[in-house]
């Protein structure tokens, strides 16, 4: 096994007061995700709904899951009972149907709002103006069974640092913008979740209160 142990020890010391680590296990088996719990780390991302269950299934239940991947609605039902946060929210249908799950369950379920700024084509995140004409339109208000805590992004994978810290500073802005025009008054609404194995110790520096960091920590993932 990868010396998870110590990764994680290494990872957590860069980490300034008031950034969280979210270790993300997908496709890492129970043990590596043992290893990290046995330090004391207790909150864990997974991006595939049945890898999910069966580990929710089998792991400690003080485990904190967040679900990090791409979300079909047809799965949310799945994991509305025990996730903790959904992360990478990116459409109103998305939204309405975890509340509708969340409320069944008798739960509120803590969710980002995910941003695309990567340069990349993905399917997957709301564009800046996506963003704003969601919130404008004011029906996520009426949704009593979630809570929007802040958002959630992707900076490109690329080697030019300039431009990933420009897009986590773009992002960084609006989530300022929101926060002023939408969640004032919310002191939910502060989490930036941004940084990945790769870029984690820019996106401190641009304000992360979230990192999503695996490989770093449990090594290479095989799928
Ligand atoms: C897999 C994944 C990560 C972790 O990536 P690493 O490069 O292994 O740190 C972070 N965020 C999301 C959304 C992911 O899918």
């Amino acid at each position: 096994m990868y010396d998870v142990k110590s990764n994680l020890k290494q990872v957590l010391a860069n980490l300034p007061e008031g950034v969280r680590l979210v270790a993300i296990s997908k496709y890492h088996p129970n043990e590596y995700i043992e290893a990290a719990y046995a330090e004391g780390q207790r909150i864990f991302g997974e991006s595939h709904e049945q890898e999910l269950r069966g580990k929710h299934a089998t792991l400690p239940k003080d485990i904190e899951w967040h679900f990090i991947g791409h979300l079909q609605t047809n799965k949310v039902k799945y994991i509305a009972p025990y996730v903790t946060m959904i992360e990478a929210v990116d459409s109103l249908k998305l939204l309405k149907e975890i509340d509708r799950q969340a409320a069944k369950n008798e739960r509120v379920i803590d969710v980002l709002l995910e941003l695309h700024i990567a340069e990349e084509e993905t399917k997957y995140g709301l564009t800046p103006d996506a963003l704003r004409s969601l919130l404008a339109d004011g029906e996520w208000r009426e949704l009593k069974h979630v809570r929007i805590c802040g958002l959630m992004m992707m900076a490109s994978y690329v080697d030019d640092e300039q431009q990933i810290r420009s897009e986590f500073q773009i992002a960084h802005s609006l989530f300022d913008e929101v926060k002023a025009g939408w969640f004032a008054d919310c002191d939910y609404f502060c989490e930036r979740s941004w940084g990945m194995s790769h870029d984690y110790l820019l996106a401190v520096e641009e304000g992360s209160t979230m990192v999503r960091i695996g490989t770093t920590i449990f090594g290479p993932r095989v799928y």
